[in-house]
C-alpha cells in the first residue's frame, strides 16, 4: 500500500444482502461488525468515507408489488428498511471508535438527520463517516442509484461496491466453473451486453459524471483497504 490515499473520497454501496452474512434474511451482527473493521481500515488511511445501505435483505418493493401491494407502498417500506440497515450500521461503526452521521432522504430527524449535501461535507471534513439512508426517497429508484446520485453529488471519485463476490464474471460463478472474471469493464459494454451488475440508471448516472465503479468481494478480510488502493480482486468498470 502507498502512504499517500488513492483517493480523497470514496463512496461504498453495502446491499443489504451483504449484510446477512450466511443467514437467509435481516442482518448479522458479526459480519455487520467485521465490516466496520474494513471500513475503519479505509478510514484510517485517510480517506473520506460515504455510505449507502440496501433494504434487500429485510424488504424490497418489488417483491411487496409482486405480492399484491400498491409499488409505492412496497417501495417506502424498502426505504424504511434500509433505514434500519444504516442504524446498525452506525452503531456497529461507532463501536470501533469511527464517527458516524446518518442522513437520510425520507426526513425523521428523531432518529438521523435529514439529508443536507453541505451539512454532510461539514461531517466528513471533520472525518466523520457519512450513511446516506432511505435511498434517494423516491419509489420506482434503487439503492444502486442512490448510490450512484450520493457519489455524483458529493463528489466521490470512486464508487466502490462491496458484493458476495469479488467481481464481474461472464456468467454465475457459482452455477458455471468456466465463467472467469473481467478485470475491466466499459460502461458500455455493461449496457450493452445487459450485464446485471447494477441498474441502468445507476449505470448512466456514473458514466456521465465520470466516477468508475468498483465491484469487489466485501466478505474478504481487508479487500475494501486493498480496493480502494488498487490491489487485490476486483472488476472496475469505467
Ligand atoms: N427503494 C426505493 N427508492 C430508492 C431506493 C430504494 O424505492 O431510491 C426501495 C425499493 O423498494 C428497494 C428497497 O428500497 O427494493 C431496497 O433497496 P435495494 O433493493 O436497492 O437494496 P439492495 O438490493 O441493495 O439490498
Amino acid at each position: 500500500m502507498t502512504d499517500t490515499p488513492p483517493y480523497k473520497r470514496v463512496l461504498l454501496k453495502l446491499s443489504g444482502e451483504a449484510l446477512m452474512g450466511k443467514g437467509q434474511f435481516g442482518l448479522d451482527p458479526e459480519t455487520v461488525n467485521q465490516i466496520a473493521l474494513d471500513i475503519k481500515e479505509v478510514v484510517e488511511l485517510g480517506i473520506e468515507v460515504c455510505i449507502v445501505v440496501g433494504g434487500g435483505n429485510i424488504f424490497r418493493g418489488l417483491s411487496g408489488a409482486a405480492a399484491g401491494m400498491e409499488r409505492s407502498t412496497a417501495d417506502y417500506m424498502g426505504m424504511l428498511a434500509t433505514v434500519m440497515n444504516s442504524l446498525a450500521m452506525q452503531n456497529a461503526l461507532e463501536q470501533v471508535g469511527v464517527p458516524t452521521r446518518v442522513q437520510t432522504a425520507i426526513p425523521m430527524e428523531t432518529v438521523a438527520e435529514p439529508y443536507i449535501r453541505r451539512r454532510a461535507e461539514r461531517h466528513l471534513a471533520k472525518g466523520r463517516v457519512v450513511i446516506f439512508g432511505a435511498g434517494t426517497g423516491n419509489p420506482y429508484f434503487t439503492t444502486d442509484t442512490a448510490a450512484a446520485l450520493r457519489a455524483s453529488e458529493m463528489g466521490c471519485e470512486v464508487l466502490l461496491k462491496g458484493t458476495k463476490v469479488d467481481g464481474v464474471y461472464t456468467a454465475d460463478p457459482v452455477k458455471d466453473s468456466e465463467a472467469t472474471r473481467y478485470d475491466t469493464l466499459s460502461y458500455r459494454k455493461v449496457f450493452t451486453d445487459d450485464i446485471g451488475v447494477m441498474d441502468h440508471s445507476a449505470i448512466a448516472l456514473t458514466r456521465e459524471n465520470n466516477i468508475p465503479i468498483i465491484v469487489f468481494s466485501i466478505y474478504e478480510t481487508g479487500s475494501f483497504a486493498k480496493a480502494v488502493s488498487g490491489n487485490g480482486c476486483f472488476t472496475i468498470i469505467q
